[in-house]
């Protein structure tokens, strides 16, 4: 039943109240695409754990990788050893295999948002349910785990952006990480509305944006190179302390600027499929802009991270980033 949970939630014909028993614990749904996993004894390294899917309705990698460790804890395979919560974001752009309905959920994740629509009262459900599920948990360190994958190819094809706030990032983080096969990690420069940032800023969680890999349909996804972030996923569920790796495997960056797109008459002065983490040389025009002007790349190389020249009119077109040593 457990294994179904995603398919029945994507047809809206998972029973409102159906909870059951697995190995080492219980499930609950709290709402559509909300699952708690529950275990009947803490582990002593648990972590609250919270792990989204599908907050761009056409990223189904981490939703399969998910579904996979949803059927292994149902099979017995992993005993539950930490509280987990499973969120599936977007539910109505997951069925119809798009990035969004009306408008970008990953940027509605703030107490005061204002908006209507069916992102907005999405957004709102999926923090109350991250609240809720974080108070019933104070005794445990708080993590949180937004997957996503990325609309381009990228120079590092898996890596995570470290959301901007006030709580610090465990060494333990970039250990796991790096062992998981990240190999880069973006430092945000400002508070950015993402559903990572949500738990990170309100929750003082540790709390990451993963970016694994490309775009694809169910059933396109190549998850081989996601095994060793499933056993992080893994580890997690069982509350074990996952395995650590080297951190300096990574490279990592601290975005310096960010392009915002003005004006209707704006556009990306590099090709279109150019990779994420790109990097372009003193001098080089990146973006001309219709109200903003040019921008122009001063006297530092920049690396352009998620660049999109479609967004909303105010929205970021792109991320320009600086390499930066290795935390301690
Ligand atoms: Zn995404």
């Amino acid at each position: 039943m457990l294994s179904e949970w995603i398919e029945l939630s994507l047809e809206e014909t998972w029973p409102e109240s159906r909870s059951g028993r697995v190995r080492g614990g219980t499930y609950t749904p709290h709402a559509p695409g909300v699952l708690e996993l529950t275990p009947s004894e803490c582990r002593e390294t648990a972590r609250a754990c919270v792990l989204s899917v599908g907050i761009h309705g056409n990223e189904t990698a981490p939703i399969e990788l998910i579904g996979q460790c949803l059927a292994r804890v149902e099979a017995g395979l992993l005993p539950l050893g930490a509280p987990v919560l499973i969120l599936l974001g977007n539910l109505e752009a997951i069925r119809r295999a798009e990035r969004y309905v009306d408008t970008n959920l990953n940027r509605l994740f703030r107490h005061d948002l204002g908006e209507s629509g069916m992102e907005p009262d999405r957004a709102r459900l999926l923090m109350r349910a991250v609240d809720d599920f974080f108070a019933r948990h104070p005794e445990h360190e708080r993590l949180h785990y937004d997957l996503h994958t990325a609309i381009r190819d990228s120079r590092y094809p898996r890596f995570v952006v470290d959301p901007f706030a006030e709580t610090v990032t465990r060494p333990e983080q970039w250990r796991w990480l790096a062992q998981a096969g990240i190999q880069a990690v973006l430092h945000q420069h400002q508070h950015s509305w993402t559903f990572s940032h949500y738990s990170k800023h309100y929750h003082q969680a540790q709390a990451f944006t993963l970016e694994l890999g490309r775009v694809a349909p169910f059933g396109h996804n190549d998850l081989a190179p996601l095994a060793p972030m499933a056993r992080l996923l893994e580890a997690l569920l069982e509350g074990r302390e996952p395995r650590g790796g080297d951190p300096a495997r990574m490279a990592f960056f601290r975005v310096s600027h960010e392009i915002r797109r003005h004006s209707p008459d704006f556009r990306l002065c590099f090709a279109d499929d150019t990779p994420n983490f790109s990097e372009f040389p003193p001098g080089t025009r990146l973006a001309e802009d219709g109200e903003a002007g040019d921008v122009i790349v001063e006297e530092t190389p920049l690396s352009v991270v998620f660049p999109n020249a479609k967004v909303e009119l105010g929205a970021r077109a792109a991320l320009l980033a600086c390499p930066v040593p290795p935390p301690e």
